[in-house]
């Protein structure tokens, strides 16, 4: 019997829209079924990337979706202050929403079913919660995390609220600060994140890197109006808010090459370990899918991408792990002060997680960061 679509896409969050935009590119013709359960497709998120983290094809087909663009951004540090001139772009769910759906809506034979949870995801078939059978030559399921992943794997988190503000006047600047690391470090390595959308609206982010996954969303808020008067910025309103908990495991959370539908996005530990940022590596999924016919995908599956990514990942899981367990909270900003001294090129290519061997040794070898604790680390190991 014939498949009703080429391919049916499970869950409609960054991985699936960029799938559907990298098909559409490359595959017009193709039949899509997107599936999700919320009433729009890409939840409440502002995804940012650098543009040459992205391949040529890539940067063209998600073009559609950047909302806002800076030639570059700073980092601020207790003794550092950095400009990192490298292109960066938001995209934001409301603009993945319109995008993707009116690509996907767009081509006959294709299909978005939204407010429909899928019930079991097979390898060639998807039950939706309303009874319907759905088959397709191939499935790919990207429904986000697993609940409880966090808790299962050893490691910490990132987690931050974020603000988007309307203010009574212009904040004067003109491109992001990425990490504004001056603040409060007690609690673990912490900064701020602002991006500067229009002259009276910015996004201001607390962000912590932490060892619990509890995150304390009126204390954030507090701080981020807090961290808004000590700048000047006078806030007429808050138009939004976002907030996340990210893995940042030192084991586990990495692709497995199982039987079933191919799992893709975080879901699949198709992320960067040491930083959540996932775009690029969601773009290059999306391109490897994109390149193959669905059979040939069924087939092979992702396992030429899956061995670099695991050994990227698994060097992030170091990375992760002297974080967490030879610095005290207070201490942990050092690294991240000595990362941003690094060369751009080895910035660029460990954010892509396409570390050279070189990246690699320059990463961890040499005078560590102030801070490296024997003590410290006994502590963690006999609190275990
Ligand atoms: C607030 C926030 C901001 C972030 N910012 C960045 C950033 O700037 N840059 C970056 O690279 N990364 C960022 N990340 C990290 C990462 O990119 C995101 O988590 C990304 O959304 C993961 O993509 P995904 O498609 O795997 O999962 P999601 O985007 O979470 O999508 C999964 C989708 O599946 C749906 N779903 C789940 N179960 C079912 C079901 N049974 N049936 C149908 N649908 C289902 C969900 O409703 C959801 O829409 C951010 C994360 C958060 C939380």
């Amino acid at each position: 019997m014939a498949a009703d679509f080429d391919y049916i896409l499970v869950g409609g969050g960054l991985q699936s829209g960029l799938i559907a935009l990298a098909l559409r590119a490359n595959r017009p013709q193709t039949c899509i079924a997107l599936i999700e359960r919320a009433a729009r497709l890409g939840g409440n998120h502002t995804w940012c990337f650098h543009a040459d983290d992205l391949s040529t094809e890539a940067r063209s087909w998600v073009a559609p979706l950047v909302e806002y663009s800076w030639p570059g951004y700073d980092v601020v540090f207790p003794h550092l202050r950095r400009h990192i001139a490298r292109e960066y772009s938001a995209v934001t769910s409301d603009r993945l929403h319109e995008v993707v759906s009116s690509r996907v809506e767009g081509q006959v034979g294709s299909a978005l079913f939204l407010r429909l949870s899928a019930t079991r995801v097979g390898t060639r078939d998807v039950v939706l919660e309303d009874g319907r059978t759905l088959s397709s030559k191939i499935v790919i399921d990207a429904r986000g995390p697993r609940r409880n992943t966090a808790t299962k794997t050893s490691g910490g988190y990132q987690k931050f609220v974020g603000l988007e503000l309307e203010l009574a006047r212009p904040h004067g600047l003109n491109q992001p600060v990425v990490m504004d690391s001056t603040v409060d470090q007690s609690d673990g390595y912490r900064f701020f994140y602002t991006l500067p959308f229009t002259r009276d609206r910015i996004l201001l982010e607390d962000t912590y890197f932490h060892e619990s996954p509890i995150l304390e969303r009126d204390l954030a808020r507090k701080e981020i109006h807090r961290y808004a008067d000590t700048k000047g910025y006078d806030v007429k309103r808050v138009v939004r808010e976002e907030f996340g908990v990210l893995p940042m495991p030192w084991g586990g959370s990495l692709p497995r090459d199982e039987s079933g539908p191919l799992v893709a996005g975080y879901r699949g530990g198709w992320f960067h370990p040491a930083t959540g940022y996932s775009f690029p590596i969601a773009a290059r999924l999306a391109d490897f899918i994109a390149d193959r016919a669905p059979e040939e995908l069924a087939v092979r599956r992702f396992r030429a991408l899956m061995l670099e990514h695991t050994r990227q990942a698994r060097y992030c899981h170091i990375l992760n792990s002297f974080l967490f367990l030879w610095y005290a909270p207070t201490n942990r900003w050092n690294i991240f002060q000595r990362f941003y001294r690094l060369p751009l090129d080895t910035i660029g290519r460990f954010y892509a997680l396409r570390m050279t061997i070189k990246d690699r040794f320059r990463l961890l070898v040499g005078r560590p960061p102030r801070g490296l604790s024997l003590r410290y680390r006994m502590r963690r190991r006999s609190n275990k």
